[in-house]
C-alpha cells in the first residue's frame, strides 16, 4: 500500500474500514450490503444472516453499555472521533483528554474494565446500526435520532462480546492435537459410536471430539484420573467410565505407551 498514490491510498483505507465495519458491525448483513449499494431493507430482521439469527455472541448488557457510549459522545459535545471517545470511556490519561478536562466528565472511565480496542469496536457497531453517525473530514461522532431512543431506553442495539484473546489457553488445548495418540483417538471414537447407537443418541451427546482428544492425550488409568479429562464430570464418568478405561488400558498395554500423562497446566 505504501507505493500507492495518496488519493488511491485514502480510498483503499476507506474501503478497508468499510470491510472491517461489515465484519464487526453487529448490523444485519443483508442490510449492510444493500446499504453499500444505496438501497434499504424494509425490515429489522432478515431472518437469514448470522446477526439476525442470533448466532453472534452478544453482550448481556448491550443497552447499558450503549448508553454509556452514547452519553459520552453527548458529554464531549459531539466534537470528537471514535478513537478519542474510546480513550475517554476507558479512562485514559492521554494528554489531550487532560487538557480538555475530559477526565472530569461523569462518563470518564465508565468502561475502564474494557480495552480501548473493544470500546472502539462497539462504537463502530453503533455506527453500523445507525445509532451514531460519523461527520466531516475528522469522522466526528454524532448521536442520531435512533441513538437518542437508546438513551431513553426505547431501543436496544446489538453489541458483540469482545473476542477472546488468542492466548486463551484452554481453547488452544481443546483444539490441539498435541500429545494426542491418534490410534487411541480412533479406538475411542469407535467406542463412542457403539455407545451412541446403543443409547440411541447422537455421538456428540456421549463425548465431544475435544473430550476424546483429551482422553487420548492424558490416557487415564482410573476414575480419579478420568475426571481430569475435559468434559468428563461425575455423571459421564459413572455412565461410561468403565468402558472407556478398559479401552484405554487395552490400547496402551498393546502398544506399550504410557498412561496417566500429565496434562498441560492451565
Ligand atoms: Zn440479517
Amino acid at each position: 500500500m505504501r507505493d500507492m498514490q495518496p488519493e488511491a491510498y485514502k480510498i483503499a483505507m476507506v474501503k478497508l474500514n468499510g470491510m472491517y465495519s461489515y465484519c464487526t458491525g453487529g448490523a444485519c448483513r443483508h442490510k449492510a450490503i444493500l446499504r453499500y449499494f444505496g438501497q434499504t431493507l424494509d425490515k429489522d430482521n432478515c431472518t437469514a444472516c448470522d446477526m439476525c439469527l442470533g448466532e453472534m455472541d452478544c453482550m448481556d448488557n448491550s443497552l447499558e453499555t450503549a448508553q454509556k457510549i452514547l452519553s459520552c459522545v453527548v458529554r464531549i459535545e459531539q466534537r470528537f472521533g471514535g478513537g478519542y471517545t474510546a480513550l475517554v470511556l476507558t479512562g485514559s490519561g492521554d494528554k489531550r483528554i487532560l487538557e480538555n478536562n475530559h477526565d472530569a466528565l461523569s462518563t470518564y472511565g465508565l468502561l475502564s474494565g474494557y480495552s480501548k480496542h473493544t470500546v472502539h469496536d462497539w462504537i463502530e457497531q453503533l455506527e453500523g446500526q445507525d445509532y451514531l453517525r460519523k461527520v466531516g473530514d475528522f469522522n466526528v461522532l454524532n448521536v442520531t435520532e435512533k441513538g437518542l431512543q437508546v438513551l431513553k431506553g426505547n431501543e436496544t442495539p446489538r453489541l458483540l462480546k469482545p473476542a477472546e484473546k488468542p492466548a486463551n489457553v484452554s481453547r488452544v488445548v481443546e483444539d490441539s492435537w498435541e500429545g494426542v495418540d491418534k490410534g487411541l483417538f480412533e479406538v475411542l471414537r469407535k467406542l463412542r459410536t457403539t455407545i451412541a447407537r446403543k443409547k440411541g443418541v447422537p455421538a456428540y451427546i456421549v463425548f465431544g471430539d475435544a473430550t476424546l482428544r483429551d482422553m487420548a492425550r492424558l490416557r487415564p488409568s482410573d476414575h480419579v484420573r478420568l475426571l481430569e479429562v475435559k468434559g468428563i464430570g461425575e455423571k459421564k464418568s459413572r455412565q461410561y467410565g468403565q468402558a472407556v478405561l478398559a479401552a484405554i488400558k487395552d490400547y496402551c498395554h498393546a502398544s506399550s505407551i504410557d498412561m496417566d500423562v500429565d496434562g498441560i497446566p492451565l
